[in-house]
């Protein structure tokens, strides 16, 4: 990062002894933050999960430690109190610390897990969130999260809890709350879920959507129903987001990806 660009924003250096809790964006590298991009220079050790694009990480500055330390659905490379007791224990060597993670740290990603443990130890830290996939995803599949013609509310969702079941929701409530529903790490259950969206009234004709690889090379969006949903989750490449909702047929006129790339 350019130091000129830094002064003028005013940008924080990431000090030794600190641990920045940062988020990488969906995919495309263009997508991380300029802090977070200012981090990716500064780090001593930079911990990232499989989500962060190999470019990014050419980033770092020479010399600079690399650590995967990343979970991949049923792969558990690393466990949590390890993940956790590492950055504690780097920060306390006066390291400068950065463990990047995929979309935004705080959204689904076990960022506030990792912030609780520096708290409690007393290690200073900065959060840099970062783009969601359920959001910045669905923007390079030409869906917007919210549309004043679709939808004054979205329910951001996670397919499973912490114990890998499908998550324990009131599912009618979640059904009527908001028009537009948005899927994370739900391909497992998506048949347990439409049938419970289905049963709380939701229409099985309504517009539903795959954004699989979303703003990453191989990206691939999959427009069907919501009683369609389960089949194209089984054709569907693992990472993938969905969303249900009137705001899905909005991608017929907004896909401008296919557009620059066709
Ligand atoms: N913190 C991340 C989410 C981590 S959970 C964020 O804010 O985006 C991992 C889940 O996110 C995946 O199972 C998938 O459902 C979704 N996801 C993350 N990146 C994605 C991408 N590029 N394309 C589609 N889905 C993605």
């Amino acid at each position: 990062m350019n130091d000129a660009l830094a002064t003028a924003l005013g940008l924080p250096a990431l000090e030794k002894g600190w641990v920045w809790l940062g988020g990488g964006g969906p995919g495309d590298p263009g997508l991380i933050t300029v802090l977070g991009l200012k981090a990716l220079g500064e780090a001593d050790v930079i911990l990232h999960d499989a989500l962060i694009d190999a470019r990014l990480l050419t980033l770092a500055r020479p010399g600079a430690e690399l650590i995967y330390a990343g979970k991949r659905a049923g792969v558990k490379s690393c466990k949590q109190d390890e993940i956790s007791d590492l950055l504690v224990r780097l920060a306390k060597e006066g390291r400068r610390v950065l463990r990047l993670k995929g979309g935004d740290p705080f959204v689904f990603g076990r960022g506030g897990e990792e912030a609780q443990a520096l708290a409690r130890a007393g290690v200073p830290f900065r959060i840099v969130p970062g783009i969601t996939a359920g959001i910045g995803g669905l923007a390079y599949a030409g869906i917007p999260v919210t549309h004043r013609d679709t939808n004054h509310a979205v329910t951001f969702i996670t397919g499973h809890g912490i114990d890998g079941k499908l998550t324990k929701l009131d599912w009618q409530a979640v059904s009527h709350g908001a028009p537009t529903l948005v899927l994370y790490m739900a391909r497992k259950f998506a048949a347990e879920i439409v049938s419970e969206l289905l049963k709380a009234g939701r229409s099985p004709d309504e517009p539903a959507a795959i954004v699989a690889n979303a703003t990453r090379p191989g990206q691939r969006t999959i427009i069907t129903t919501l009683a369609g949903l389960p089949a194209a989750a089984e054709q569907s490449e693992s990472l993938s987001i969905m969303v249900i909702g009137q705001n899905v047929g909005l991608a017929s006129e907004l896909n401008w990806l296919a557009q620059t790339t066709a």
